[in-house]
């Protein structure tokens, strides 16, 4: 007999996924949901969310998706029986009709008994991994769908949004030095839904599409509601933001995604976040732009790009304790440098030829270079 779906579901209901995830997140409440910095990718700003009346976790800068029960197999090494025990217990639901037969199995004595027992054992595990193995499909099909709802969404506001000729988006970017002409997969949406701000906001909005080209997601930036002298700010405390936090936002099947600002070449170069890469654009550099730091690490390149030129943010390092052979150590992180070396080496690996452009000085953001170049203020290439 198998646990049937509404048992998973009445512990899934019963469980508070944030109580299980702030063992190892800090959370903090804004509106219906909580937030943190994201477990599964590096990040400096908070874009994990945790949503107890919907019983999921979601990150919207790398993707990372799932329920209690994904929780406790990504973030504690459960198999996904023991996952179901585990929040069992917290839910107080008594899931031992339909787990545990096999625990419950008597050692006899002598060998012939011992090896009957042994293979009653064996038996009795595969047939309760048949069981697990159709849950987990059940489960699988209803992440699916979870995403599938998700990239309908986030096709959806990209019909809605219109070309970004004119539009306060592009005059954001223009307010960063850029002159280039822009791709069609920049559009401008005026009035986009914040997932957690409960308001609309004008945003520029990028088509993300995945490494076979299919256009499964976008990648939001939100943006003020009005100029500040005469530049267009990204949206931030004027609009509730704190500290730049749910500004820059994915949607959909972004994982291994980039926002394509020109066809694939052999030494694409590719930036951490859009403003960059349409910088390199402004010095006549075909780019893609990963979505963040974590993006990078997991973008998806065409065969054609075999020299990529990956251009880093030289971030400050970040003074921080951290547990090595069990003790505390002080230790220096750059956390845009590390991801960038680690999207390196996976490249690397794939048969490529990656560089790295970074800037000289510590703290320099590559846009930022790339404009002051331009502008001839003689920083070094
Ligand atoms: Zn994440």
């Amino acid at each position: 007999m198998s646990i049937p779906p509404h048992i998973l579901e009445l512990i899934r209901q019963r469980v508070a996924l944030s109580g299980v995830v702030a063992r190892q997140v800090r959370l903090v409440r804004k509106g219906a949901e909580q937030m943190g910095l994201c477990p599964f990718h590096r990040e400096r700003r908070a874009s994990f969310t945790v949503h107890d009346g919907k019983g999921f976790y979601h990150c919207f800068g790398c993707g990372a998706h799932g329920d209690v029960f994904g929780w406790l197999e990504a973030r504690e090494g459960l198999g996904f029986i023991e996952a179901v025990q585990r929040a069992a217990g917290m839910a107080g639901v008594d899931v031992s009709d339909w787990i545990g037969a096999a625990a419950r199995t008597r050692v006899p004595m002598d060998a012939a008994a011992q090896g009957a027992a042994q293979r009653q054992r064996e038996a009795d595990q595969r047939a309760e991994g048949e069981k697990f193995a159709r849950f987990r499909r059940l489960r699988a099909a209803e992440e699916a769908e979870h995403l599938e709802k998700r990239v309908r969404r986030a096709l959806d506001l990209w019909r809605a949004a219109v070309p970004i000729g004119g539009t306060p988006a592009e005059a954001y970017l223009r307010g960063r030095g850029i002159r280039s002409a822009l791709p069609p997969t920049l559009r401008f949406h005026g009035a986009l839904p914040h997932p957690w701000l409960q308001v609309s906001l004008p945003a520029l909005v990028c088509a993300v599409q995945r490494g076979d080209r299919r256009h499964r997601g976008i990648w939001r930036i939100y943006l003020g509601r009005a100029p500040v002298n005469g530049v267009w700010p990204k949206a931030g405390a004027a609009e509730g933001l704190e500290a730049g936090e749910g500004v820059k936002l994915g949607l959909g099947d972004i994982r291994g995604g980039a926002v394509r600002l020109a066809e694939a070449c052999a030494d694409l170069r590719i930036g951490e976040g859009v403003e960059t890469s349409v910088s390199a654009l402004d010095f006549g550099y075909p780019a893609w732009a990963a979505l963040s730091t974590s993006g990078m690490k997991s973008i998806d390149l065409p065969q054609i790009v075999t020299r990529p030129v990956l251009l880093v943010d030289y971030d400050h390092a970040k003074l921080m304790l951290q547990r090595v052979d069990r003790r505390d150590r002080a230790v220096w992180r750059r956390f845009g440098v590390e991801a960038a070396m680690e999207a390196a080496t996976r490249l690397y690996r794939q048969g490529r030829r990656p560089a790295l452009w970074m800037p000289e000085q510590e703290g320099q953001d590559l846009n930022d270079m790339l404009q002051a170049l331009r502008a001839g203020q003689g920083v070094a290439a």
